[in-house]
């Protein structure tokens, strides 16, 4: 027996690991001291957490030591006052403005009285004041709540250092008075200090900044619980503030260098956001001459320069959305046709276009689309949308999609969307601006087979001439019969049995012996194959004259898909016993008749090989 290995551990644990070693070296920096209650910080602490937006937690070092969050709640307090007032409201009180000024400066706008931005201690201490609540304790209680919901554990807060910093905290409070002297604060200040202190002291760990930062990059949604902690549409608030405050008096050279909306804290807390990819969190408590973690810094300078994740530094996105495109005339839906309906669609398909869509739909990804379908527009009788791949759409995008299904629709030009149901918005955009059209022009379907067959149909019928509904096919009729004489097919006939079945039937099951072959006289049936989740992919539908089941008859294996009855259906059924004995008695008839199997199987194959090599 081969001895167990353990799975070797992430490159990018390894990667912050060595970040760790490398910047434990670092001694520079001072542990806070103004709070007298942080004094007692051990220098050495260091922990890195890093959490990306889909939910993968590292960490490093002592990622789990409890600190106090300190200015760090600063823009988390923040989207709760803006989920509580909504924007306008939360603007007139508190600006946007950087200050280059120290966190504690008692700076505010000349004229409005305006705290410059809510990441020094005058906007937030506005912040506070605005978060909802009858009592202290129901306001503190929430505060506590929001914060839990970013961490995914429910939170406390350090009475020891809560209290020292009230004992000592005379500067806020002078920020607070000052602040009710200008009517920012409209009642006694001195209950939003005390939440303040309170907010600042709540106790976190590096791995909790890291989740936190990671819930921001997740647009509000804690990657690792699951749950919404802000509202997606007050994440940009919250993100701007930090990107252009977040390091008070360091705030340009950290934009510039690093690149990341941060936030800081007195205690040594750092979180670092790159939108829709990643948080970190930095814990070290000796701090820079502007407040900052030194560790802290160097570790976020570090990761953003060795990963390459500065904001304004992104890859070109605009033609990633389109994954492939195909028309009609390069691949068929799994409804098997006659000879002219192939025909047909190799010479005319391709007038239907299909794209299968993928990433996130976006303006600039949507654009290309519609760009590419504005190109080909004349080429164009017939569009298919498949969203199956789409991750995410907004509603930019859905504008262009509704102005390129106008236009499509003012020609007589149908557009279907296929796999729309994790697409809540494109349907809710199309119903708003559509109004009564809507049932007309937007046509949703389960797949792409399905919608692909729509439109041949649709072309087959323009082109073809209309057929009466066919009672039921004749032997001589059979596919399988070809170049019979009258003579053979009497014979054939008397090896044959006649079957019904009713709609929704199934006439064979998989796993089944295999026991006869199948001539469709009357009706349709479809053959299936279940996929996972209990959903089942069509691989072929087939019509009257044509025959299914046939497989089995020439390796015997058992049945390897299901064949339901789409309608009622009779079939002329050849057992396989019939069709050993028809070799013995009448040998010349079995040839021509494993010929025209032979054939059925190779067009059969063809087909498969064509999509094979489309989808390479
Ligand atoms: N509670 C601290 C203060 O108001 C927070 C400051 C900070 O972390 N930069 O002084």
């Amino acid at each position: 027996m081969k001895p167990e290995t353990k799975p070797p551990t992430s490159p990018v644990l390894d990667y912050l690991e060595q970040l760790h070693r490398e910047f434990a070296a670092v001694k520079d920096g001072d542990v806070a001291t103004y709070i007298p209650g942080l004094a007692k910080a051990n220098p050495n602490w260091f922990g890195i957490c890093l959490v990306t937006a889909t939910g993968a937690v590292y960490e490093a070092g002592d990622s789990r030591q409890p600190f106090t969050i300190q200015s760090i709640s600063k823009p988390f307090v923040y989207g709760l006052a803006l989920e509580d007032n909504g924007r306008t409201e939360v603007l007139k009180k508190i600006g946007m403005e950087p200050t280059g000024d120290a966190f504690n400066s008692i700076s505010l706008e000349p004229g409005t009285g305006r705290p410059r931005n809510p990441m020094i201690n005058a906007g937030a201490i506005a912040t506070t004041s605005l978060i909802a609540g009858k009592s202290a304790h129901t306001r503190l209680q929430r505060l506590l709540d929001m914060f839990a919901l970013y961490t995914g554990h429910g939170v406390t807060v350090d009475e020891s250092i809560y209290r020292s910093e009230s004992e000592t905290g005379h500067r806020n409070r002078a920020i607070g008075h000052m602040l009710r002297n200008f009517d920012i604060l409209t009642s006694d200040p001195i209950p939003s200090v005390e939440l303040y202190f309170q907010q600042c002291s709540v106790s976190v760990t590096a791995r909790d900044l890291g989740i936190m930062a990671a819930t921001l990059a997740n647009r509000g949604v804690n990657p690792v619980t699951g749950k919404q902690a802000i509202r997606g549409e007050y994440v940009e608030s919250i993100l701007s503030v930090m990107g252009s405050c977040g390091m008070y008096d360091y705030a340009g050279e950290w934009i510039y260098k690093i690149g990341m909306p941060a936030k800081s804290g007195v205690a040594g807390g750092i979180i670092a956001v790159l939108p829709g990819q990643l948080g970190i969190g930095v814990f070290s408590p000796p701090l820079d001459a502007h407040g900052n973690s030194v560790r802290g810094i160097k570790v976020c300078d570090a990761i953003s320069r060795h990963c390459d994740l500065h904001l304004l530094n992104r890859p070109n996105i605009g033609k990633s959305a389109i994954r492939f495109k195909f028309t009609g005339a390069e691949l068929n839906s799994s409804r098997v046709r006659t000879q002219e309906e192939s025909q047909v669609l190799s010479q005319s398909g391709g007038g239907i276009k299909v794209y299968q869509l993928q990433g996130h739909l976006s303006f600039i990804t949507a654009e290309a689309v519609v760009r590419d379908v504005i190109g080909d527009f004349d080429a164009t009788q017939q569009l298919i949308l498949d969203f199956k791949r789409v991750l995410t759409l907004n509603e930019s995008a859905c504008r262009l999609f509704y102005e390129i299904l106008l236009k499509l629709a003012e020609q007589g030009k149908p557009v279907l969307f296929t796999h729309t149901g994790h697409m809540p918005l494109l349907r809710r955009y199309l119903k708003a601006k559509l109004g009564k059209r809507f049932e007309k022009l937007f046509q949703p379907f389960d797949d792409n087979d399905l919608a692909l067959e729509w439109c041949e149909n649709r072309l087959l019928k323009n082109v073809l001439p209309a057929r009466p509904a066919r009672q039921r096919a004749r032997v001589v009729e059979y596919e399988l019969c070809n170049h019979f004489t009258l003579g053979e097919l009497k014979t054939f006939a008397s090896f044959l049995k006649r079957q019904s079945y009713k709609a929704g039937e199934t006439i064979i099951h998989i796993g089944a012996e295999a026991q006869e072959i199948f001539l469709l006289a009357r009706g349709g049936v479809s053959v299936f194959v279940p996929q996972a989740g209990g959903a089942r992919r069509r691989l072929a539908t087939f019509s009257a004259g044509m025959v299914f089941g046939e497989m089995a008859a020439i390796d015997r294996a058992p049945r390897s898909a299901m064949v339901v009855a789409d309608t009622e259906v009779e079939c002329d059924v050849l057992s396989l016993d019939n069709f050993d004995r028809l070799g013995v008695s009448h040998p010349a008839t079995k040839i021509k008749l494993l010929k025209n199997l032979n054939l059925s199987l190779c067009h059969r194959l063809r087909k498969a090989n064509r999509e094979l090599s489309l989808f390479d």
